[in-house]
């Protein structure tokens, strides 16, 4: 939602429009249930190049001796410890009446004031925010993205409680753009019916472009940093062909109004429960393919308000903020999402049926390639996640396997599966569809790792032992050829030899140096030794940098010998490299030329 001056009136006629028709589950808004919250926040943000948005946290109708302020550790969709609480500069409380009280830290992220009985309590304090990231917050003189999970303290065992926030922007920033609901009559509050919904909201300030369009009979809007030279109409266009076709999958959107924050340059995304924030290099536009990867990607972000916001694993909320929320199942949330942009994107008429299994080719190739696919099942990926993904040591890389990748394969397999075995019947849609009315709707929780997979072998109509106890939990070689012939289709498993010398050591930049940042396993570069961190600093006597090491590599042929010169503690030494030849699996996927009536039955259901 988005409050200025030009478009308050529109929007206070569609919040009552909203409010009439408000019937979504979840996500009823506080007016409705507390006429004066007893949580008010207000930000501010004075001098945006010092980087530091002030806080101010009004707590009523308290009781007892000390009440706990906690700021979480974390942010949900971004599985990792961020320990927000260390960007906290100069915390202060009072009591309602402006008296000081004394407060202590307890512990990381916990303020501990002492109350004297006061029934009002208010902190104030600033928090640094210069890293503009889908689960961090920025604030600069181009504008703010605040990740509330990362600004904004609550009080310990109070997160049902509603809230208002107030955004005081910069007085040169005119667009205030969120999830929340805006409070009527108050331009610039907002209100949230518990912590939870709070954390779940980001908030974009600045200059942002607003677009809007109507999809499924609900309002959309786009917040956009920058979209450069973009084709406004086919850009809104092809997200409203995005939305109506997860609504006509899904049966309904869970939503009363949606916003997609574009927050800026760089990377990542992350999906919230009427929003998503996401980055945009904004030339990524203007070229099909890397505009089809766009896409791709906020299909993803965007389906997520089913897989994973509704449709989740048990652990996945109510989220304990303090610390890891571990589960066995993201490469459900996250990797049939994944499979879900191609089936979308496809559905909406933007993917051809070629280019879904070019798609799902290559995302089997990147696990099946991966060194890291002899240790790592999808399962253990999932549930190391916190410690061994979005952190990364430089052996992850040859240890751990993407459950993006692998859970994107495993939903293949399902959909195939419970096609087949259900004789075109059911499909994995009506797997989301189950999952989404018994336990989003009815029961109001997520599903155990048994109630998944009791809900597939339901569509299945068949046990689906060899895709749970096999693939989604083991090591074990995956038969794609039984299940992409349910289809008709056939796979290219055959290792192949991937063009250019192989060397095995891929390189980061250190001030135009290239760093080993990992050694493949059995790669020549591990045979001679080389290791991460070695600077490489000459080929054949030559002196190479970052930019100049693969195009030497690639100009050499697989059998050639070369001397590597590098630096190791200080010290440069010599070895010899002979360049190999790496093998790889392409896993192409292609329809059979005669496929028999069962298979292109199946396949035309499943694809358009
Ligand atoms: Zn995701």
């Amino acid at each position: 939602m988005i409050m200025n001056s030009r478009k308050t009136a529109t929007l206070l006629v569609l919040f009552v429009i909203a409010l009439i028709f408000a019937a979504s589950p979840g996500f009823a808004p506080a007016q409705a249930r507390a006429a004066s919250p007893a949580m008010s926040i207000t930000v501010s943000m004075e001098r945006p190049t010092t980087h530091y948005y002030h806080v101010v946290l009004r707590v009523d109708g308290l009781k007892g001796e000390s009440q706990d302020f906690k700021m979480p550790a974390w942010t949900p969709g971004y599985y990792r410890i961020m320990d927000y609480a260390k960007n906290v500069l100069d915390f202060k409380a009072e009591d309602g009446t402006g008296r000081p009280l004394a407060w202590e830290k307890t512990a990381k992220n916990t303020w501990r004031v002492r109350s004297d009985k006061a029934a009002s309590i208010v902190v104030s304090y600033d928090v640094y925010a210069f890293a503009r990231f889908c689960a961090d917050s920025y604030l600069g003189d181009d504008g703010g993205f605040i990740t509330p999970a990362g600004l904004f303290m609550h009080v310990a065992g109070r997160l049902k409680d509603p809230v208002t926030v107030t955004v005081l922007p910069h007085p040169d920033w005119k667009q205030i753009s969120t999830g929340l609901d805006p409070v009527a009559g108050h331009p610039g509050t907002f209100s949230a019916p518990d912590f939870d919904t709070l954390y779940d909201c980001p908030i974009l300030i600045g200059n942002q472009e607003i677009l809007t369009f109507e999809a499924a009979g609900r309002p959309h809007t786009v917040a956009a940093y920058d979209l450069g030279a973009a084709d406004r109409a086919k850009f809104t266009g092809d997200l409203k062909k995005i939305v109506e076709a997860a609504a006509a999958l899904m049966g309904e959107l869970p939503y009363r109004h949606y916003t997609f924050l574009i927050i800026g340059p760089g990377g990542g995304g992350l999906e919230h429960l009427n929003s998503t924030a996401v980055a945009l290099n904004p030339g990524s536009l203007a070229n099909p393919q890397s505009y089809m990867g766009w896409l791709c990607f906020i299909a993803h972000e965007y389906f997520h308000l089913f897989n994973v916001k509704a449709i989740r694993p048990i652990a996945l909320g109510p989220f304990d903020y303090e610390r890891e929320n571990y589960t066995n199942m993201l490469w459900v949330s996250e990797g049939l999402t994944v499979y879900y942009e191609f089936i979308l994107l496809n559905r909406a008429g933007l993917m051809t049926r070629d280019e879904v299994l070019e798609r799902l080719g290559s995302t089997i190739a990147n696990y099946e390639n991966a060194p890291g696919r002899r240790y790592q099942p999808a399962t253990a990926s999932s549930f190391d996640t916190w410690t061994n993904f979005f952190s990364r040591g430089e052996h992850s890389a040859n240890t751990t396997i993407s459950y993006y990748d692998i859970g994107a394969g495993l939903g293949l397999l399902l959909d195939l599966k419970i096609r087949e075995a259900s004789k075109g019947l059911s499909s994995l849609d009506d797997v989301m569809r189950t999952l989404y009315g018994t336990f989003y709707k009815e029961k109001k929780r997520g599903f155990t790792d048994r109630e998944f997979r009791e809900a597939c072998e339901r569509a299945a109509g068949v046990p689906l032992n060899e895709i749970f106890d096999a693939y989604a939990a083991t090591v074990k070689e995956w038969d794609y050829a039984k299940y992409l012939g349910f289809a008709g289709l056939t796979i290219e498993t055959e290792p192949g030899t991937a063009p250019g010398p192989w060397f095995g050591a891929p390189t980061q930049d250190q001030n135009g140096s290239p760093v080993v940042s990992s050694v493949e396993p059995d790669s020549p570069a591990s045979l001679a030794g080389l290791s991460a961190q070695d600077e490489i600093v000459a080929l054949d006597g030559a002196r190479v940098t970052q930019r100049s090491l693969a195009g030497m590599i690639n100009a050499r042929k697989p059998g050639e010998k070369v001397k590597v010169h590098y630096a190791r503690r200080g010290t440069v030494h010599e070895v010899e490299v002979t360049l190999g030849k790496k093998t790889e699996r392409s896993f192409r996927i292609t329809a059979l030329e005669a496929p028999a009536p069962g298979q292109k039955a199946l396949l035309d259901a499943w694809l358009k």
